[in-house]
């Protein structure tokens, strides 16, 4: 190579004693310049800074200013052991950044969830499972083999391994005595077991193997391109994309495959273990500190072929990411609603466009905003029509509970007590779905009137009888059940009002006293694993009525399921919120999607008060362009996305006026947005107008679709003043408005 020369310098790597501008992932919103250390260090370089008395994480961002004195400037401290950042991960965080107008430190925290990147390759034990059996087996022994096992042979440390099996460190201590358990030093990272494209791939049918062509296809070119892969609950939508996968790994490329749900990982990783013979890395919250570590580094040394994850596994280091699959892509739990306000599903289109990536959106119902960018020709549109074997899509059918005789404090409406009774006789599953948590949505003092709500939030405490407590699904904040009403203080006159999941159980036991009834809802199990084993137990036919609530919507299989009795179909159409018909709509297809997987016709019983109503007509007859064409002619009309852009600014305070005097001022100094045509509303107390303590008011931003409006958006709220006490935080295209 004759420009490799010892005096031709390398713009990507810095000398001793050169400025180099570091980000941190401190809130300062400035790009600090700092001296490279002894040995120098490559642009894209994790290192380790001084800020004033700390030591902090920060990324070599690009040369130094030198705009301050140069004596002052402190030196890096140490290069980390981890890849440099790429150059299309920067792109991408800035992007990201410039579209949720968030600091650039924070999306640097997103991108360094890594625990420990900046420890030593220290001594630490781990824990592995070990070829003995232990000399005799308690309940707590068994749970630390039983984690060991369920987690694949993952090393623990002694903390994370007594914490995930719930026992004290003492029992670990004692297997690792008789090497039933391994005590080693930890590895230096191990890389993930070799995937084989090719190691056993299912006989796909005419529909799905065109699907799966047309998506190899896609991910040959090497070219950013997104598919709308459409396909009712059952057709074989995995199936397909998963031949997506194999392709990418064929071509030496990482993928990933984005989940909306933990629950759902055990599932489908037991499914690309089949396929591929060894299981992948597997990223979310569940997943220990030690094994997190070691993802976001071999991710970046190219030693995981693919992830698993949940949205945060977009911002891990890849190196060569092929193809990305959001699967369920409608699915709300996508935007995440905390700290940097994302919608994942954008966030992947954005990385996968930079680094030359495939987007596979699965989904059998898909959201407006990805209906409308296949119509438009903006994504390939791929449809697999029939479900796989002789499963047909559910009978649908509404119950008129107009009609129905039900005494107050029952849900069960006679006619959806016959169809269990008939599935019960057959040795069948039903599930009678209810979209709510708990015993009661409503705690009631009958002396009163009183409604037991939350003290931080402007919402009701639901009654958690499992849990024998009061909780703010708000805020989390759980209180015994009181005896006396906590207003004027009668006794024994709280009751509750209105069905939750617990109650609905109650009411099938009654009903039905000789099935075996089981509730699912996240909340009643302790872990991810437990919750797992339940799924599988349900699958087995260990139940013969299922009560569940959202938790059911989301991809399991129950192949003896055929009945979905929806207690509550018009739960999700009440308010104003412009997407509400949206997700009643994906929803309750979802939820009937349940019924009639395997060989037997599934039925879907939808109890309404209200059947007339356009959504609920449009969910039984199953006409899902026409509902899609339906609802995007009202959002054009209202200029709404995903034909209008919109934003949401969020003023909170523990202090009650202040968001109210700050929100009527921004709306007053209306000038940035009247400059791109951008029109606002508000202020108006938010959907929820107190979150632990804090009051919120909301104002909301229509604008064009072509309207630069984060820019606009900068300008306008640079405007007000903040105190102390005041946040401000702006959401791109609201989930709810
Ligand atoms: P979806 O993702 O659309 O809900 P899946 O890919 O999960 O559908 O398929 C539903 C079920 O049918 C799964 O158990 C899957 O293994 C099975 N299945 C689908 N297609 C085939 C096929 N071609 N051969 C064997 N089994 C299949
Ligand atoms: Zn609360």
């Amino acid at each position: 190579n004759p420009f490799h020369g010892a005096d031709v310098p390398d713009p990507q790597f810095f000398d001793h004693g050169d400025l180099v501008g570091v980000l941190t992932a401190q809130p300062l919103d400035r790009i600090l310049d700092y001296k490279a250390p002894e040995g120098g260090c490559h642009l894209g370089a994790f290192v380790e800074v001084p800020l004033g008395p700390r030591k902090v994480l920060g990324v070599v961002w690009g040369a130094g200013k030198g705009d301050y004195d140069r004596a002052k400037i402190r030196s890096v401290i140490r290069v980390l052991d981890a890849a440099p950042m790429r150059d299309e991960m920067k792109q991408f965080l800035t992007r990201a950044a410039e579209y949720t107008l968030t600091p650039m430190s924070a999306m640097l925290r997103l991108a360094t969830r890594a625990p420990g990147l900046g420890d030593p390759p220290s001594m630490k034990k781990v824990f592995r499972l070990g070829q003995v059996a232990p000399d005799r087996m308690t309940p707590a022994r068994a749970r630390v083999i039983e984690t060991l096992n369920d987690y694949g042979g993952l090393a623990f440390t002694l903390k994370e391994l007594a914490e995930t099996a719930d026992v004290s460190t003492s029992v670990i201590k004692g297997l690792a005595a008789q090497r039933a358990v391994l005590e080693e030093d930890r590895p230096r990272d191990l890389p993930f077991p070799h995937l084989d494209p090719d190691h056993s791939g299912k006989t796909l049918t005419g529909d799905q193997q065109a699907g799966a062509e047309a998506l190899r296809a896609g991910v040959r070119t090497g070219q950013y391109g997104t598919t709308l892969l459409r396909g009712v609950t059952g057709s074989g939508k995995t199936e397909v994309y998963l031949e997506a996968v194999a392709e990418c790994l064929s071509q030496g490329r990482q993928a990933l495959v984005l989940l909306p749900e933990i629950a759902l990982t055990a599932e489908f990783l037991t499914r690309v273990e089949a396929r591929f013979g060894a299981r992948p890395a597997e990223w979310h919250s569940g997943v220990t500190m030690t094994e997190r570590r070691r993802i976001w580094k071999m991710v970046g040394q190219g030693g995981a072929q693919l992830v698993v994850g949940a949205r945060s596994a977009l911002f891990l280091p890849f190196q060569n990411l092929g193809l990305i699959v959001v699967d369920e892509e409608h699915d709300t739990s996508y935007k995440q609603e905390d700290g940097v306000l994302y919608n994942a599903r954008d966030m992947t289109v954005l990385r996968a466009s930079i680094c030359g990536a495939r987007v596979v959106l699965a989904s059998a119902t898909p959201s407006l905003e990805s209906w409308a960018n296949a119509e438009a020709g903006k994504y390939d549109k791929l449809t697999l029509t029939d479900r796989f074997g002789v499963a047909v899509m559910p009978v649908m059918k509404c119950i008129d509970m107009r009609n129905e005789s039900l005494p107050s404090d029952r849900w069960i409406s006679p006619s959806l007590q016959r169809a269990v009774t008939a599935r019960l006789e057959k040795g069948e599953q039903s599930l009678l779905f209810i979209n709510r948590r708990g015993y009661a949505p409503i705690t009631l003092c009958r002396a009163c009137g009183h409604q037991i709500g939350c003290d931080h939030c402007d919402a009701r405490m639901v009654e958690h009888r499992f849990l024998k407590r009061l909780v703010c699904h708000q805020c989390g904040e759980s209180k015994p059940m009181p005896e006396k009403c906590p207003s004027c203080e009668a006794e024994g006159r709280l009751a509750p009002v209105g069905p939750g999941v617990e109650r609905l159980t109650e009411e099938a036991v009654a009903l039905f006293p000789d099935a075996r009834v089981v509730t699912l809802s996240s909340d009643m199990y302790g872990s991810a694993r437990a919750l797992k084993a339940e799924i599988e137990a349900i699958a087995a036919g260990a139940a013969d009525i299922i009560i569940g609530t959202q938790l059911v919507a989301k991809g399991h299989n129950f192949p003896q399921l055929t009945l979905v009795g929806v207690i509550d179909a018009d739960l999700g159409l009440q308010g104003s919120d412009l997407r509400a018909a949206e997700r009643t709509f994906q929803l309750m297809r979802q939820v009937a999607g349940r019924a009639g997987r395997a060989e037997r016709q599934g039925e879907a019983l939808l109890q309404s008060y209200q059947p007339e109503h356009p959504v609920i007509r449009a969910i039984l007859a199953g006409d899902e362009d026409g509902f899609w064409r339906a609802e995007a002619g009202e959002r054009r009309h209202a200029g709404v996305p995903p034909y209008g852009r919109m934003a949401g600014i969020i003023l909170s305070s523990t202090d009650p006026q202040e968001p109210f005097d700050v929100g009527t001022e921004l709306a007053r100094r209306d000038g940035p947005l009247r400059q791109i045509g951008a029109k606002v509303f508000g202020p108006a107390p938010a959907p929820i107008a107190r979150i632990r303590g804090r009051h919120r008011v909301r104002l909301l931003v229509t604008a064009d679709k072509g309207a630069p409006l984060q820019a606009a958006l900068s300008r306008w709220v640079a405007q007000v003043r903040l105190s102390p006490q005041m946040r401000l935080a702006v959401d791109i295209d609201p989930q709810s408005f």
